[in-house]
């Protein structure tokens, strides 16, 4: 079982990578974003509370994220967990060690992908995903298939998030950098930080993953 974080800015990259790492390998993600918008979609009392915070691009509560973390660290029958973009604050950070202490659990990498922010506002502001299988699309440099429906699954359902604009992507940044990126010194002291090009392509990032991972 291999644990890992991927680290980085919104963009980067780490949802693209992290599909590929649980079919290639078996692992589970665990991306606090797509639990906090399925929570929104089914209407939890929870999903109406944080809608507003996650439109304009603030975080949501330690506790809140720490709480859907915990659940899903139950079942390990697999490859082992991604977390993608979780922790996002010291906090979590310190939670998480301890939830993996507790359930005998270890990190083996926390990879931070460098990505420089023009090419952030490009990437986020194309972007959409298959409402069907998640297959992540960009107008510019993966289209949707001229006939409507998902390369992969065959969905016509064409999903943008409501805070990939230029608004809510500068308060993203902003509490990236705030809050998320002393994380990088944080793991660097642990001697868990291992850097990739964010900016290279899909495959060049795959192989990069691959090395860390030890294959
Ligand atoms: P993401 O899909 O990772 O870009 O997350 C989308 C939004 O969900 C963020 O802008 C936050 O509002 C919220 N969110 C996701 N993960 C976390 C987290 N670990 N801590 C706080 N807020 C989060």
């Amino acid at each position: 079982m291999t644990n890992i974080i991927l680290l980085g800015p919104p963009g980067a990259g780490k949802g693209t990578q992290a599909r590929y790492l649980v079919e290639s390998r078996r692992m589970v993600q665990l991306s606090t974003g797509d639990m906090l918008r399925e929570a929104q979609t089914s209407g939890t009392e929870m999903g109406k509370k944080v809608a507003a915070i996650m439109a304009e691009g603030k975080l949501v509560t330690d506790q809140i994220v720490i709480g859907l973390i915990r659940e899903k660290l139950q079942d390990t029958s697999h490859g082992g967990f991604i977390f993608d973009g979780f922790p996002r604050t010291l906090a979590q950070a310190d939670a998480l060690e301890r939830l993996l202490r507790e359930m005998h659990l270890k990190l083996d990498a926390v990879i931070e992908m460098q990505v420089d922010d023009d090419a952030l506002v490009a990437r986020i502001t194309g972007r959409s995903t298959c409402g069907g299988c998640g297959e992540v699309y960009h107008d510019q440099t993966k289209p949707w298939p001229e006939d409507g429906k998902c390369a992969n699954c065959g969905s016509t359902d064409v999903q943008r998030r409501a805070d990939d604009n230029e608004d809510s992507l500068k308060t993203r940044l902003m509490e990236y950098y705030k809050k998320t990126s002393p994380l990088i010194g944080y793991y660097y002291a642990k001697g868990n930080l291992q850097r990739l090009d964010g900016l290279a392509s899909i495959e060049e990032v795959r192989k990069s993953m691959a090395w860390i991972m030890g294959e």
